[in-house]
């Protein structure tokens, strides 16, 4: 049974997936932590009969989709929560509100190699995991059914469904995460204020007091968020206003590798390769509604989330909301600032 349910007290949706009852419990119970090793791993190249067929690959030229050849591919997640055949129904249960399970989860693998990691890889690599990120957002936001796709990457984290193999997700969902939607409704309100993006004046306050910023380049910007939710956390930012990741031109998805290149191995080094969450906010899927986030374009500016995850939450932030701290962002900015890499 997979279903998304909205928590009433909090306005929070959760999303029921029954198919992993029985192997999160195991999981759990029996503290199968380890990831699978290269022996069993099936994102590597030679083993893609044991991935659902690929939705987009770069391959070499004469080689057969879901076969050998490729240098990443993308395929739905088989663990998903989520199905694109299932109906999009909304409905009231009583007083609660529910819809069903539609939606996409896909993997990224983004080397058939299983042991380099993302920041590892060749500049060209790297680039074309960028760009895959672009088409599928690009291709999924076609169905308008989709309020809203994000692409994200667990690294380290030792999750249920782990593996060590390079790879990020993509998920497309018919509701708007609580998390974007807090973030969109910061953004309008204060472009209904001032008739600026937020994020645009932020990045020019950064850029001019230096004391929070950690690498620029010609199109992008990495600063440590002036109250980061977690020690040592990174966001990039174009510098040109930009609502939408899959806008992405050749010009900035080269700055962006190279950016992100610097970003990662910088993180690795500072902290001994730490467990962390990356993830790319960009704009909600356009849907034509009268009234339905009409400045969205003006006022939302996409960027990229890098958050390690060093500790789990405890009562205090479930409890509250808060997070808590120990690190100064302008500390953290001049360590992560004057490493070399
Ligand atoms: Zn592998
Ligand atoms: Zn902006
Ligand atoms: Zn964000």
């Amino acid at each position: 049974m997979k279903e998304i349910r909205k928590d009433i007290f909090t306005g929070q949706w959760v999303v029921f997936n029954t198919d992993l009852k029985e192997r999160m419990v195991n999981f759990w119970l029996k503290r199968e932590f380890n990831v699978p090793k290269l022996a069993t791993c099936s994102f590597c190249e030679g083993k893609e009969n044991e991935t659902p067929p690929e939705t987009l690959a770069y391959r070499r030229s004469g080689t057969i989709p879901n076969g050998p050849g490729w240098w990443i591919r993308t395929f739905k997640n088989k663990d998903s929560a989520l199905i694109p055949d299932e109906e999009l129904d909304r409905r009231p249960v009583g007083i609660y509100d529910m819809v069903t399970g539609y939606g996409v989860q896909e993997i990224i693998v983004e080397t058939p190699e299983h042991r380099t990691q993302l920041e590892e890889l060749p500049f060209n690599q790297v680039r074309d995991v960028l760009w895959s990120f672009k088409e599928r957002i690009s291709s999924l936001k076609a169905n308008k059914g989709f309020k809203y796709v994000l692409v994200f990457k667990n690294f380290g984290l030792g999750t249920f469904g782990s593996m060590e193999h390079s790879h990020s997700q993509i998920l497309a969902t018919p509701i708007m995460p609580r998390k974007i939607k807090d973030e969109l409704i910061q953004a309008k309100l204060y472009y209904s204020d001032k008739e600026r993006c937020i994020f645009c004046d932020v990045i020019k306050q950064e850029i001019r007091q230096k004391e929070r910023v950690i690498y620029e380049t010609e199109h992008f910007v990495v600063i440590a968020p002036y109250a980061s939710n977690s020690p040592y956390e990174m966001f990039i930012f174009p510098r040109v206003h930009s609502a939408l990741y899959e806008d992405i031109t050749p010009t900035l998805a080269n700055d962006l590798t190279d950016t992100l290149i610097i970003t990662l191995k910088k993180l690795s080094k500072v902290l001994s390769a730490p467990p962390y969450t990356l993830v790319i906010h960009t704009a909600p899927n356009f849907v034509p509604r009268p009234g339905y986030w009409g400045t969205v374009q003006y006022d939302y500016h996409w960027h990229i989330e890098i958050s390690p995850r060093l500790f789990r939450l405890s009562g205090l932030e479930w409890g509250t909301g808060f997070f808590f701290n120990p690190i100064m962002p302008e500390e953290a900015s001049i360590e992560l600032k004057n490493i070399s890499v």
